[in-house]
């Protein structure tokens, strides 16, 4: 059993090694420039290695060193406003290292070794703890943060300071083990919880068309798949800013050159509306650029959910964002084609299914090892090539998780934002949340959405027949129903990201305006039946103010106006 052994053979990012005796997903340091790598495959005496570095210059006969551990993350104050690559190297102290251009070999560690952090206990010497309990409490900028004894520790609190502190400084003793404020994780397990709770709660994202519509469960799964501009990158933008979830974790994997350099510049200058701080004080950004290897890409999602986790195991909401996720199946068909393995469809290797569920199953809400409520909602972006939903790594999303927003390219041509198509969407969540809504929003919440859902539905059908005949052959009644269905489409699915008050549309808000299209229905038809023209309904006042109300000011005292406006006018009708 040996440590040291040497490089066989380099093709591009997968190094095979003889020589040493490692586990799988050891990680391992190849040539002489030590570059880090992982275990992936090991066949007979060789060790098939995917190394996080470019490994041009590699050459067979360089010598390879099995570190015995596997790859891990560090975990503790400072992850907050950090923006790291795939393998938790920061990417500014990486960059003032060596400029743009990443170098190899180059380490830096994902947590400042300098930086002091204020650490007040919360426990006294002397009590029991347990792996995951909360010791004590850092503020990490802005956001309070919680240490908790590392997994595996537990026992007497023999000694606990308090005070500034290092990452590496001891801050207590527990059970004979020296703990710090830092703890290590490896990436590729999920971190444990007590207990996993029912996906019951929407997260709440003040998005009309989601959280009334097709709302994601808190530590639920959602996809977004869209072909290229079609709103991925702002639907996932608008959620971290706006979701009720305290920590963001972003995950990008550049789809273009320079996307992930817009990320990179875009996301540290954005705002936290909730309370006028740069969003990067409850952020993690981890960035995949074009020009990084992909097995750094492959390992980023592992990294970026065990940090989810760590916030998570504190009682926080997380939401986790990876866009895009078909970049990273790309990664693993180039190094699974790099170990000439079987390819499955399309070139993917056939444990893409695995890897994508392995991934979506770490999302939960559940009691965490500190006694507390925490979750992760993971939402994955799916940019399929032309937009092809029948490809690989949609249909294989798509079996796993239990949110679909299917974005449109038709709906963006007619400047319809978001694009999330309201017939082909679905949400697997609702049955379970009906009672959230019952109870939090209004008793007739549900049901006005049905109301809603079916009108929309009731128009695809009518607009069969007017494309046939004409609209004019429609009965009144029906005439009725597509206006309607277009104020559902025009006032209450549209919503403009950009818009300073449209941007974010509070719950029950989200339910005055269905309530108030209701409301129009229900006397549109009441006019009919007084002997009111169609173009008389359709025209009425009430309801340009309305097309108008969602971008005022005043919004909610216009939404009120509206709604005596309606009675007036309508009565006006006979209704
Ligand atoms: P993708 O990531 O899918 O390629 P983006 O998220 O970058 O697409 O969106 C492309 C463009 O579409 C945006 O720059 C913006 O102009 C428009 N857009 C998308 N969503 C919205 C929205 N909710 N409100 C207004 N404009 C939007
Ligand atoms: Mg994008």
């Amino acid at each position: 059993m040996s440590n040291v052994g040497v490089i066989y053979r380099v093709a591009g990012p997968v190094v095979t090694a003889i020589g040493i005796s490692p586990r799988m997903y050891d990680v391992v340091q190849v040539g002489k420039e030590k570059l880090m790598g992982e275990v992936i495959k090991i066949v007979g005496d060789k060790s098939i290695i995917q190394v996080y570095e470019n490994t041009s210059g590699l050459t067979p006969g360089e010598p390879v060193e099995n570190t015995g551990k596997p790859l891990v993350v560090e975990l503790g104050p400072g992850l907050l406003s950090s923006v790291y690559d795939g393998i938790q190297r920061p990417l500014p102290v990486l960059r003032d290292k060596m400029g743009d251009y990443i170098l190899r070999g180059v380490t830096a560690p994902g947590l400042d070794r300098a930086k002091k952090w204020d650490f007040e206990p919360i426990v006294k010497k002397g009590d029991t703890v347990s792996s995951g309990q909360a010791i004590g409490t850092v503020m990490e900028g802005t956001m309070p943060t919680k240490i908790m004894v590392p997994i595996g520790i537990s026992g007497k609190v023999e000694e606990i300071k308090k005070g500034s502190f290092t990452v590496e400084e001891t801050v207590a003793v527990i059970g004979g083990e020296k703990v710090t404020m830092m703890q290590k994780w490896p990436v590729r397990n999920p971190r444990p919880v007590q207990q996993k709770f029912l996906p019951d709660i929407p997260l709440i994202t003040g998005q009309r068309v989601l959280d009334s519509v097709f709302p994601i469960a808190k530590g639920g799964t959602a996809a977004i798949p869209g072909g290229f501009g079609t709103g991925k990158t702002v639907t996932q933008q608008q959620l971290a800013k706006w979701s009720n979830a305290e920590i963001v974790v972003y995950i990008g994997c550049g789809e273009r050159g320079n996307e992930m350099t817009e990320v990179l510049s875009e996301f540290p200058h954005l705002e936290d509306p909730k309370s006028g701080n740069p969003l990067m004080n409850r952020t993690v950004l981890i960035a995949n650029t074009s020009n990084m290897p992909v097995a750094a890409r492959e390992a980023s999602v592992y990294t970026g959910m065990t940090i989810a986790e760590y916030y998570r195991d504190m009682g926080y909401n997380v939401s986790l964002m990876a866009d895009s996720t078909s970049r990273w199946a790309e990664a693993m068909r180039e190094i699974s084609s790099r170990l000439e393995e079987m390819p499955g469809e399309e070139g993917y290797p056939a444990y893409l299914a695995g890897r994508l569920s392995e991934f979506y199953e770490r999302a939960s809400r559940c009691r965490t090892l500190c006694g507390e409520e925490g979750s992760i909602s993971v939402i994955g972006a799916v940019s399929p090539p032309g937009g092809d939903l029948s490809e690989p790594v949609t249909q294989n999303t798509l079996r796993i998780v239990r949110v679909f927003w299917a974005l449109d390219t038709k709906l963006r041509e007619r400047r319809h934002f978001p694009t999330i198509n309201w017939l082909t969407s679905y949400t697997l969540y609702d049955k379970q949340m009906r009672q959230w809504y019952v109870d939090n929003v209004a008793p007739d919440f549900p049901e006005l959405r049905e109301w809603a859902m079916q009108t929309l539905q009731k128009e695809s059908e009518l607009q069969e027949i007017v494309q046939l005949v004409g609209s004019d052959a429609l009965p009144d009644e029906q005439k009725i129903t597509l206006e309607v269905s277009r104020m559902l489409r025009e006032i209450f699915l549209q919503q403009n990201a950009f818009h300073p008050v449209d941007t974010y549309c509070p719950m029950e808000r989200q339910y005055t305006m269905l309530k108030l299209i209701r409301k129009y229905s229900d006397l549109a038809q009441k006019a009919l039946a007084a002997g009111a023209q169609v173009s008389a309904i359709a025209g009425v006042p009430a309801r340009l103010r309305f097309n108008k109300a969602k971008y005022e000011e005043n919004v909610d005292e216009e939404l009120a106006a509206v709604s005596k406006d309606m009675d007036a006018q309508f009565s006006a009708l006979g209704a």
